[in-house]
């Protein structure tokens, strides 16, 4: 076996919390319990992009109008579809070429940290979404677990002291791991932060990836959607974004990395490599294109009924969200998040599964304690928007009168 897994923790979170609740559930069967720790859409796909799927569907039932296998890469209707209502509408110079069409952010940044060396010195957020650790522990870049941090990883702690968006570090670190709107924390960064890190990543040769998956959930328009809005990262940053999160895509799959031509790796003799070619090979080798209908219903998320009903989708949530922040701002709890992003990141001191026993017991409500997402996501809890409108003013109305 690859020993590198064995040095995996496994992930107590979900499974611990799904204990609780059914014990609680199992002790208080009249109460309706309300969950808000979920990290999934619940809201169905909108209308035109069910209609897309099934306009695609029926012409791959006739022969006319079939397709087997499409570009690896993805078909040119999207990709352009992409470059065109994502980028260049605001002012980034992506090429079509420059995406690659995938079924999820989760396999591409999973798969991603396999272009490069070993020994790498990789910088990753505490609190943090798994997959960029997980994965690097698998290939074997990390030492041991001691304390919750793994050897041979620069944490970049998020913390109430820098509201949660850690600067770059003293130390050189070669691929940096940056994910805003943030998941667990909610927290965005601003322009000047992300060309704080654009200017490190040029300084020091470093990489960054950047995790958008969240990007549609920003409505200040001073906010960076994309590090590409950003000066001269089209030179040291790739970036992943999702239809999952934007258009209700978490069961459908459908998802883009943003790799731009003029992105440096460097090999042992310091001779520089388009990072463009190296993705370009793993895709076709190791990946066969998302389904024709699916990317035909990805598509319609940029026709001007497709653009109406995602905003309004994410408004809904985010109406949630702003419901969750303004409760939680007046029981007199700190919070970060809720306004463009759905998750709001509560800093209720002490220790998060406490206070997560405490709402659960008093309120029938389920959040999620933040030291599941990291050493310094203790005493915090993440409060997620993804619900039923009632469902979110009930629990908030429960929650305010428990505490
Ligand atoms: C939900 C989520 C994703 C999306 O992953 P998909 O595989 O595209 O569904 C990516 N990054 C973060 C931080 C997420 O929370």
């Amino acid at each position: 076996m690859n020993e590198h897994y064995r040095k995996l923790q496994s992930s107590y979170l979900f499974s611990e919390v799904a204990q609780k609740v059914a014990t609680f559930q199992q002790n208080n069967p009249d109460t309706d319990v309300i969950k808000l720790g979920i990290g999934d859409v619940t809201r169905p796909l909108p209308p035109s992009i069910v209609a897309s799927l099934q306009k695609a569907v029926q012409e791959m039932s006739q022969p006319g109008t079939f397709r087997g296998y499409g570009p690896e890469q993805g078909y040119g209707f999207l990709r352009e579809a992409i470059a065109r209502e994502e980028f260049q509408a605001r002012g980034a110079q992506i090429e079509p070429d420059e995406i690659f069409v995938s079924d999820g952010t989760k396999c591409d940044i999973g798969n991603f940290q396999e272009l490069f060396a070993q020994d790498l010195r990789v910088a990753i957020g505490d609190p943090v979404y798994p997959v960029y650790l997980d994965t690097n522990v698998m290939a074997g870049r990390t030492g041991k677990f001691t304390d919750g941090h793994y050897e041979g990883i620069h944490y970049l702690r998020s913390t109430p002291e820098n509201s949660y968006i850690p600067a770059p570090p003293r130390e050189e670190v070669d691929l940096i791991y940056l994910c805003f709107p943030n998941n667990p924390t909610g927290a965005v960064a601003t322009r000047e932060q992300l060309a704080e890190w654009v200017a490190y990543a040029h300084e020091h040769q470093a990489l960054i990836l950047f995790d958008a998956a969240y990007e549609a959930f920003i409505r200040d328009p001073e906010l960076p959607r994309s590090i590409f809005e950003i000066e001269g990262a089209d030179r040291v940053a790739a970036e992943f974004r999702s239809f999952s999160k934007t258009a209700g895509f978490t069961g459908t799959r459908c998802a883009y990395t943003i790799v731009p031509k003029a992105v440096q790796v460097f090999d042992s003799n310091g001779e520089p490599h388009a990072l463009h070619t190296l993705w370009n090979r793993r895709h076709n080798t190791k990946f066969n294109g998302v389904a024709y209908p699916v990317q035909r219903a990805a598509e319609a998320r940029f026709s001007e009924q497709g653009k109406r009903e995602v905003a309004e989708l994410i408004s809904y949530y985010l109406g949630n969200a702003r419901i969750i922040r303004e409760a939680v701002a007046k029981i007199g709890y700190r919070c970060t998040g809720g306004e463009n992003s759905p998750y709001i990141w509560v800093q209720t001191g002490g220790s998060a599964w406490e206070f997560f026993d405490r709402i659960l017991s008093k309120a029938g409500v389920v959040v999620t304690p933040g030291i599941g997402f990291g050493p310094s996501g203790e005493g915090h809890v993440r409060i997620s928007a993804f619900n039923d409108r009632e469902k979110v003013e009930q629990a908030m109305e429960r929650i305010t009168s428990a505490l």
